[in-house]
């Protein structure tokens, strides 16, 4: 473990403003909102949070200083217990941010904004598959999950009526009580964390809610539609804010609701960011003579002229024949390429055919051949 003025990259001698700037910037950075789903960014989030409560906190600051003089700047020893923090008694990362942010971040993060800890449900991730050519006009879907919505009946509070809800005599109402925690190196930790009683509504419940059994919310399902818009690609989520399951309690905000995109697999057309790549294969006479052939496009196929004498390998690339670039203007490319394809047999009769050929195309066709042989055969 490294030591906090490491872990928010400021000297010694940083000032406060110095610390709090690095802090906000780092906690910015690494706030899980910003990092959904990311255990690495969640784990230097807290060990950020970690060292500005210490270099934030003069009394604390200065007990560092001292331990740091007394057994070189590494913390990592001795059993002092930087690396080993105990943030179970926090309730989760989301407590530790709304402590810490309620102080000292007031507006950083709009959305949680507020002088009084706001409850957050949790979020809400649902798979959708769509097809091929949903992802490249766009779609809208029906999409159907449940959800916790608040109870109509106790109005989210939980309570059979006004009377069966009582201020709590844990917190005396506050919703927030202060817990210490000892640490060896620093001395006491002072947090000021959610009641465990009332789990911050500052009301405790004498008689329940008989339609939620007092939960203050219901499983409802629900069906929302959400328009995918065109471009999407497979693997990536659209995430609708204040979707997702309600808070308990009569306040609070709801969380979000994240859908994830599976796109169906195209028989031939391969994506990549916005344009499409696929291999045309012709027979080796199409190759010769020139052809015209279909194609896959999106919304349909179209006809592709080949040139007499088109060589393997060839690319073409027809410009718009992409996909809609997502959320923005213009359209990716379709880029083809083109196999010529040999025979795996041919008859007698046909092998003559083809000796007789031989002999009558020009052996100046060949470049690439009559490159080679005049290097190898003289
Ligand atoms: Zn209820
Ligand atoms: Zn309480």
């Amino acid at each position: 473990m490294t030591n906090p003025y490491e872990v928010l990259g400021v000297s010694k001698n940083a000032s406060a403003d110095e610390i709090k700037s690095a802090y906000r910037r780092l906690a910015k950075k690494y706030h899980p909102d910003a990092n959904p789903n990311n255990k690495s960014a969640e784990e230097k989030f807290k060990e950020i949070n970690a060292a500005y409560e210490i270099l934030s906190d003069a009394q604390k600051k200065a007990n560092f200083d001292r331990f740091g003089s007394a057994d070189g700047p590494s913390f990592g020893g001795g059993g002092a217990g930087f690396g080993g923090f105990d943030f179970s008694g926090f309730g989760g990362i989301g407590d530790i941010f709304e402590n810490i942010f309620n102080q000292d971040m007031d507006g950083l993060f709009g959305r949680r904004s507020g002088r009084t800890r706001t409850a957050r449900g949790s979020d809400i991730v649902i798979d959708t598959d769509i097809s091929f050519e949903e992802s490249c006009h766009g779609v809208t879907k029906n999409i159907i999950f449940n959800r916790n919505e608040r109870c109509p009946d106790c109005h989210g509070t939980g309570a059979k009526d006004d009377n069966s809800l009582q201020t709590c005599s844990y917190c005396h109402g506050a919703g927030q009580v202060k817990q210490t925690q000892r640490l060896s190196a620093f001395g006491v930790i002072e947090n000021v964390v959610t009641c465990p009683v009332c789990h911050g509504s500052g009301k405790v419940i004498t008689e329940k809610c008989k339609t939620c059994n007092g939960k203050a919310s219901l499983k409802k399902q629900v069906s929302y539609k959400v328009n995918i818009p065109a471009g999407i690609n497979d693997g990536q989520t659209l995430t609708i804010t204040g979707e997702g399951n309600m808070a308990a309690g009569a306040t609070g905000i709801s969380g979000d609701l994240h859908i994830r995109i599976h796109v169906a697999k195209h028989p031939i057309l391969m994506r990549e960011d916005f344009d499409l790549y696929m291999e045309l294969p012709i027979t080796f006479t199409q190759a010769i003579l020139g052809t015209k052939v279909k194609i896959p496009v999106i919304g349909g196929t179209m006809d592709l002229e080949i040139p007499a004498n088109t060589q393997n390998g060839t690319i073409r690339r027809l410009h718009g024949k992409g996909v809609k670039k997502l959320r923005s203007v213009g359209t990716g490319d379709l880029i083809v390429k083109i196999f010529v394809e040999m025979p795996k047999t041919v008859d007698k009769r046909t092998a003559q055919l083809l000796q007789a050929l031989d002999t009558d195309i020009r052996a100046d066709s060949y470049k690439k051949v009559a490159s080679y042989r005049s290097k190898v055969y003289n």
